[in-house]
Order: C-alpha cells, then sequence, then structure tokens
C-alpha cells in the first residue's frame, strides 16, 4: 500500500515489544496522532535517532483501515531541537509543552494554530529566548485555540474594568475574572493577578504567533502566569500535568 506523508512533532514515544516504538505526534493535517514503527528499535536507515521526544519529522505513514494505530513506515529527522535537550530549562519547558498539547488535543482533530504555537516553542527555547516567558505564552496561547480562553478585560459579576482600583483573581470554573468587591477572598486567592501580568496577557493574546517573541515580559509575570494557567489547566484537565513538578522547581529559589 502507498505511503501518505505529514510533518509533524513527536509528543511522546515508547517502546513496544523488542523492536518497535509506539510513537504520538502533532501534525498539522491530520492532529494528534498515534503510531507504530516496526523495527524502529533496529533500524538503523528508516528511524535510528530519529523518534526522540521534541523532534520535528516528515513522516511517512499508512493510516489503519479502522481505529487503531497508524503504521508508520519511515520518518525524515527536519529539525531535532537538540538543545533542548541539553540544557535543562529548555527540556523542562519542551516537556511542559508537550504534555499541554497531549491532554489538550483529541486525536484525529487537526488544527494547524496548535502545531504552529507548538513549533514557536520548540523554536523559540531552542534558540535560547527565556524558557519561562515562552512557555507562559504558549500555554495562554494554546487554552485560548482550545476554547478556553482566559477572559482578561473586567470582571465577570459587575462588569468593572481592569484598573488599579482593584484586584482580580481568575476563576478556574469558567476562566474568567472576579474582582475583590464581588469576591473578597480574591485579594489572597493563589488566583490572584497583578494588573502588570493582566496587561501583558491581555497582549499576548492580540499578538500573532510569529510577534509573541516581541512581548518583553518580566519574569515575575511569567511565573505568576504559569502558576495561574497551571492551576486552572489542572482543574480543565482534572488531573495531573507531570511536567509541571519539574518547571515548577526551575524557578524555585535553591
Ligand atoms: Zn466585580
Amino acid at each position: 500500500m502507498e505511503s501518505n506523508r505529514t510533518r509533524g512533532i513527536v509528543l511522546r514515544q515508547s517502546g513496544h515489544g523488542e523492536s518497535d516504538k509506539i510513537i504520538t505526534f502533532y501534525s498539522p493535517t491530520l492532529g494528534k496522532i498515534t503510531g507504530i514503527a516496526k523495527g524502529a528499535k533496529r533500524s538503523k536507515k528508516r528511524f535510528v535517532n530519529k523518534l526522540e521526544l521534541f523532534t520535528l519529522l516528515d513522516i511517512s505513514y499508512i493510516p489503519p483501515r479502522a481505529g487503531g494505530l497508524f503504521f508508520l513506515s519511515q520518518a525524515e529527522l527536519l529539525h531535532p531541537f537538540l538543545s533542548l535537550r541539553t540544557r535543562h530549562s529548555r527540556y523542562v519547558m519542551a516537556a511542559l509543552a508537550c504534555e499541554l498539547t497531549l491532554k489538550f488535543t483529541s486525536e484525529h482533530d487537526p488544527d494547524p494554530q496548535i502545531f504552529a504555537l507548538l513549533s514557536w516553542l520548540l523554536e523559540s527555547v531552542d534558540q535560547g529566548v527565556k524558557p519561562l516567558k515562552t512557555g507562559a505564552l504558549f500555554h495562554l496561547r494554546l487554552l485560548g485555540t482550545c476554547g478556553y480562553q482566559p477572559q482578561l478585560y473586567q470582571c465577570s459579576h459587575c462588569h468593572h474594568p481592569v484598573n488599579d482600583n482593584r484586584s482580580f483573581s481568575l476563576q478556574p470554573a469558567n476562566g474568567s475574572l472576579v474582582c475583590h468587591h464581588c469576591n473578597p477572598g480574591a485579594l489572597r486567592s493563589p488566583f490572584s493577578l497583578s494588573l502588570q501580568t493582566i496587561k501583558f496577557l491581555q497582549t499576548g493574546q492580540q499578538l500573532k504567533i510569529d510577534q509573541l517573541h516581541r512581548l518583553q515580559m518580566p519574569e515575575k509575570a511569567a511565573v505568576e502566569t504559569l502558576l495561574i494557567l497551571h492551576r486552572y489547566s489542572r482543574h480543565l484537565l482534572q488531573r495531573d500535568i507531570q511536567s509541571w513538578q519539574f518547571v515548577h522547581k526551575s524557578f524555585q529559589p535553591t
């Protein structure tokens, strides 16, 4: 049977039996796909050192007849993003981005925006752009693309606009802001957001993906964003995000 081809970013890989590998990747035309690479542990020519986490591949595949795994017949390496494997702070952010993509997307539901966003994160962090800022903006935009855009312009109860007269927190149940007049607990809430961070996030929601690198986000705002979006995402997913603990450690004082 003739193979089809697609680009794809490896989100997860595991061994299967003595010689095969199971690969989950994100493709701009197929979405999230899981396939089997027969003989991948042995094949020097078709797969060796190509099916690693984060790599961008040109994949030849045969789709399954009904459900089940794709058959991956060959892979060409388009970009290895090598520094993501050798620098810890880069690795943990790439791992978080891949896990979020894995958990927020469904199989066979392609969205080229998600592929573009993940490519942007991997390229930016690989080229040395600050991982915390890049990860925070990636997470914000991924939520928006998946239908969970945080509403960041006014209190969702009294409609008071965001300004420095009031404090705001993000409600994990619906991703909207509430002010401390409507919810006095907002002042001490683990979901409270500073005005500066809200302004950065508003801009981060408006820019095109290839313009996001222009946003000069201070580390404090990036950390605050990562903490809040992690709590919001855990609420949405109703399960833990495993790579989070390593990202969290990376910005904790030692
Ligand atoms: Zn209010």
